[in-house]
């Protein structure tokens, strides 16, 4: 008996019947590129949203480049993003050429600091990337307002943050543009690499479906040099039948992480609690913990498999070194420290009980 961390096949096999015949009607119609089912799912996913703006595209590494290169961010810009990322937020500013200036996070939850964002900003500052991390919303309003003063770009990196609220309101919704990762282990995951981009306006909207498109606003006229990083139609077919799931799929993992807090709280454990303004969708389950590897060896050795998000800050790796030259004491400290627990959807009450169980003994 295991206890993944996550698993896509129970929830595979609870929507089998529908994504095979939609997979089949989609092939039998030869709609594989853009089209009717992408249209549906770019529709449905901002419908969503109560937003009007954004387009499907190949992934969420690529939805924040492209985001960037839509919002004028380009060679000598710098932006500013946590470290406590994964690294793909980081890669996309190198992409559009600019320079990734990296802020501290804040203890209590993981996010970027906006204390420390302040203290990154230069005359060369062109945006700012808040990642919900885990997804946990960031301090939208302080950060926007650090925005708004220094004319500055905001996009939400929320790849792991799919449906989580800031102060009642969908994440997503706050920045100029924010980014979203279907990557299949995702909270709400395709069955291969996609991506979405919400636009605050349609003129970015745009922009980057010409973008993501080679360029081509017709069949032929090609007026700025593009890509092609567009979403698949199968994605799109699949991830419209999974958006139908996704409130449940999300109060599950909400209701799973309040029955962790509940019991680790009172161990002594550091959780990540629902608050007034943040309504998080706890991708990553995240404690922190003194003797890490024995932890998880010991719970591996008992069937419960346990994941680390991440254990190297994006500025402590190898490719990123030559960006940074301060320390950032949170983000170092709790890089050795974190673990994240199994959670997901269809995850059983004895399964969550039993990682309880197995977890409390290191309080
Ligand atoms: C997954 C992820 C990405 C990248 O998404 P891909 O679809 O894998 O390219 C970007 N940022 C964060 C925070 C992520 O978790």
């Amino acid at each position: 008996m295991t206890i993944p961390l996550c698993d896509l096949k129970t929830q595979y096999l609870s929507l089998r019947d529908e994504i095979l015949a939609t997979i089949d009607e989609l092939c039998l119609n030869s709609a594989f590129i853009k089209g009717k089912y992408l249209h549906e799912f770019e529709q449905s996913f901002l419908k969503e949203h109560n937003t009007s703006f954004g387009l499907g595209c190949s992934d969420g590494t690529s939805a924040v480049a492209l985001a960037l290169e839509g919002l004028g961010v380009s060679q000598g810009d710098e932006v500013i993003l946590p470290s406590h990322t994964f690294v793909a937020t980081a890669e996309a500013v190198c992409h559009v050429g600019a320079t990734p200036i990296f802020a501290d996070i804040k203890a209590d939850d993981y996010t970027v600091d906006p204390n420390d964002i302040k203290q990154k900003l230069s005359p060369r500052t062109k945006a700012i990337i808040p990642v919900h991390l885990y997804g946990t919303p960031c301090d939208m309003d302080e950060i926007l307002d650090i925005a708004q003063e220094n004319h500055l770009k905001v996009i939400e990196d929320a790849a792991q943050a799919h449906f989580a609220k800031y102060k009642g309101q969908y994440v997503g919704t706050f920045g100029d543009a924010a980014t979203y990762s279907f990557y299949p282990g995702k909270n709400l995951g395709a069955y291969g690499d996609a991506g979405f981009i919400i636009c605050k306006t349609q003129k970015l909207e745009q922009r980057l479906k010409r973008l993501v498109d080679h360029g081509r606003l017709d069949k032929f006229g090609h007026d700025i040099i593009g890509y092609n990083r567009r979403m698949d139609a199968i994605q799109a077919a699949i991830l419209s039948i999974k958006l139908k799931h996704i409130h449940t799929w999300t109060a599950n993992r909400q209701k799973i992480a309040r029955d962790y807090n509940q019991t680790l709280q009172t161990e002594g454990f550091k959780v990540i609690e629902p608050s007034e303004s943040k309504d998080p969708t706890y991708h990553v389950y995240c404690i922190e913990v003194e003797n890490r590897d024995e932890v998880r060896s010991t719970l591996d050795n008992i069937g419960i498999k346990t994941g680390i998000h991440y254990p190297q800050p994006v500025h402590r790796l190898e490719a990123f070194k030559k960006f940074h030259n301060d320390s950032l004491p949170i983000t170092e400290k709790i890089a050795s420290r974190i673990l994240s627990l199994p959670i997901y959807p269809e995850m059983s009450q004895t399964n969550v009980d039993k990682v309880k169980e197995a977890i409390i003994k290191y309080a």
